[in-house]
């Protein structure tokens, strides 16, 4: 199989320690007590990461478990749940609510901006009563970043739990649980850290594990459920056998993640500096405000066919982008600049791609893209 390079919004380039770490030899992760220490010190990592001394577990499931056990576990039929919603992901997580039972109410707003706190404040003014409120940090269809370090405190002051989906913009945006009160918060290991997909990384308060262990109806299902989590270290058993492979390259993923002191600012450097050379060369970005530092949205040029594009760009170049889905089918396309692939060599390659892909599908540009890029960094 040819691999490409993937400059998509995850799963990302997996460095080679991490696939090394993942090819180690394995032990009994369920009978061996060494390997109930290595999970504990791995989430103690993570905590670090989540700036938070809240409970975490990493869960066998990419991001979307960890959406769907959150919902699985706070909501009981009939629990009013407010739905933020300015984008594909952020309207989805009602799908997963309503599946437990909730009575949703969606607040929507533009999906082209980030959710606007003013107004959002407003709203909740008159209408908080709400058990749990869903929101999504980076919306990656869109490449929007959400303001949860406004959002989630406000919805702390009317007593709603948050579960934020930060599968997109957790390792490349700041996340600060504890500060910014967040309460139950999911990220992925395929996005900026950079891992295999195939596991959740879960932060959970205190406030979500009184929802979740003092419900009058017992939680529906038994992957989803988190309650079977809460002390599997004092009774040294998990609820069933963890991917041990998964997780070793995930400890090493958040190892090289930790030792990276720059990696916040690379990202909102290189995101600039993408975003900054697309508009310059006559592109459009998608997004009006809440620029992503992860991912790049950019409108598909009228007389562009988004499938040509990305088939020009393979072939001609062994690059991969994304397009995207839903209500963004074939109008966007998109580059990941996250975790690992948050190079400037790398989106150097991606832009230079795009740039001899879109010339040959006769789109005139302004300036070459990589070019502009450079000079922008
Ligand atoms: C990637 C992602 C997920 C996980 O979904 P996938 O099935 O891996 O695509 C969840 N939420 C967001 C915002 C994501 O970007």
């Amino acid at each position: 199989m040819n691999i490409p390079m993937i400059m998509t919004p995850g799963p990302t380039y997996i460095h080679e320690d991490v696939r090394r770490a993942m090819a180690k030899e394995i032990t009994n992760p369920d009978l061996d007590m060494n390997f109930f220490e290595f999970y504990k010190e791995t989430c103690e990592k993570f905590k670090n990461v989540f700036q938070t001394k809240n409970d975490v577990l990493i869960l066998s499931g990419e991001g979307i478990l960890g959406l769907e056990a959150s919902c699985a576990s706070l909501i009981e039929p009939n629990d009013k749940i407010l739905c933020l919603d300015n984008g594909i992901f952020g309207h989805s997580f009602a799908d997963f609510a309503k599946i437990y039972g909730a009575e949703v109410t969606f607040y929507q707003s533009d999906y082209r901006k980030e959710i606007n706190i003013e107004e959002l404040e407003k709203f909740l003014q008159n209408n908080h009563d709400f058990k749990v409120a869903t929101l999504v940090h980076c919306e990656t269809p869109s490449g929007i970043t959400n303001p949860v370090h406004l959002i989630c405190p406000i919805l702390k002051k009317y007593g709603i739990i948050s579960v934020v989906d930060s599968v997109s913009a957790f390792g490349g945006e700041e996340v600060k649980v504890d500060e910014w009160k967040m309460d139950v918060v999911i990220t992925g290991s395929q996005k900026c850290l950079s891992a295999a997909p195939g596991l959740t990384i879960i932060a959970i308060s205190d406030d979500g594990w009184n929802k979740i262990l003092n419900r009058s109806v017992p939680i529906a299902g038994f992957y989803c459920n988190l309650g079977i989590w809460k002390n599997w270290y004092e009774n040294k058993a998990f609820p069933y056998t963890p991917p041990i492979s998964d997780i070793f390259g995930l400890r090493e993923a958040i190892e090289r993640l930790i030792l990276d002191k720059d990696v916040l600012k690379r990202h909102e450097k290189v995101a600039n500096a993408t975003r900054e050379s697309i508009r310059n060369s006559g592109l459009e970005l998608y997004p009006f405000s809440g620029y992503s530092n992860t991912v790049t949205s950019v409108l598909v040029p009228d007389n562009i066919i988004f499938n040509e594009l990305f088939n020009l760009i393979i072939k001609d170049s062994n690059v991969m982008i994304a397009g995207a889905f839903d209500v963004l089918e074939n109008k966007v396309f998109r580059i990941g600049h996250m975790g690992e692939n948050c190079r400037e060599e790398k989106v150097y390659i991606a832009l230079k791609a795009l740039d001899a892909a879109l010339r040959n599908l006769n789109f005139k540009l302004n300036a070459e893209i990589h070019k502009e890029f450079v000079n922008l960094l």
